[in-house]
């Protein structure tokens, strides 16, 4: 195998102000030779050179738990969290990595992924991520994942406001979800705004910024879950892309 990621001690320093360790370098890299080879049989991502792996699925993953350059400071203190929709596991496996001390859910509803994803951990040992086959909206209803969660991760899966009907149900009151978005607008900011209030939570902070190599621009949405979501939401399979809230 010669691919190798690069390091970036310094650019990782600089943004994030955390570096890997050199297991969790060994990790980063372990992962994604394993994604280089899941990628024969399964069509898991088209980001592959590893200069643009660095950056778009390691340092994006982390710089959206890393909003003032600090990690949130409840996956230091061991918060459970959930990924929805991680696909090939991002960004939940590279949180898995930076924060031993969380329990991490990676959720999808493609059986093959998962199944992927189960040999990753395996091979990675990493105990701390455990995997769950199901779509978000049957999820958000079973009792046992329900307001169960002090975090959860979205990204690239559906509209924001999809991606909040998902996320908000399965936070715990006081819990914060993390939207993964390219382009945003402020007008995009205020229709979402009654989404959110609709599902128990609100607008904390919106993050601009720009990654480091390619200086594409990115944003993460920041909702905090202040009330408990009714019932009814999440709604049925399907409905919350037909009919956004
Ligand atoms: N988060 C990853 C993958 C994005 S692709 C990344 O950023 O690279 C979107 C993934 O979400 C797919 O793997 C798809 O199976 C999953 N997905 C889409 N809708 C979902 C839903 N309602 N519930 C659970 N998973 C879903």
């Amino acid at each position: 195998m010669t691919n190798t990621l690069p390091e970036m001690a310094e650019i990782w320093q600089e943004t994030l102000n955390w570096q890997p360790t050199a297991q969790q370098q060994l990790k980063f890299q372990q992962l994604y030779e394993l994604i280089l080879e899941g990628n024969r049989q399964l069509n898991l991502t088209r980001i592959t050179e590893p200069q643009e792996f660095w950056e778009k699925h390691l340092w994006d993953s982390l710089r959206g738990i890393a909003p003032q350059q600090q990690f949130i400071s409840s996956l230091k203190e061991g918060a459970s969290a959930i990924d929805i929709g991680t696909g090939a596991g991002f960004p939940g496996i590279p949180v898995a990595i930076a924060a031993p001390n969380c329990t991490i859910t990676l959720l999808d509803s493609t059986r093959k992924k998962i199944n992927f994803i189960e040999k990753i951990l395996t091979e990675l040992g990493l105990s701390n991520a455990k995997t769950l086959v199901g779509r978000a909206e049957e999820i958000g209803q079973q009792p046992q994942h329900r307001q169960s969660y002090d975090l959860a991760f979205i990204r690239a899966v559906g509209s924001a406001s999809a991606c909040a009907e998902y996320t908000l149900p399965l936070l715990k009151k006081g819990g914060l979800a993390v939207i993964y978005r390219g382009n945003w607008t402020e007008e995009e900011t205020t229709a979402l705004e009654n989404t959110v209030s609709q599902l128990g939570g609100e607008i904390e902070a919106i993050a601009q910024f720009i990654t480091p190599l390619s200086k594409s621009i990115r944003h993460c949405l920041y909702l905090r879950k202040i009330a408990t979501t009714p019932a009814t939401f999440p709604r049925a399979v399907g409905v919350p892309t037909q009919k956004p809230l």
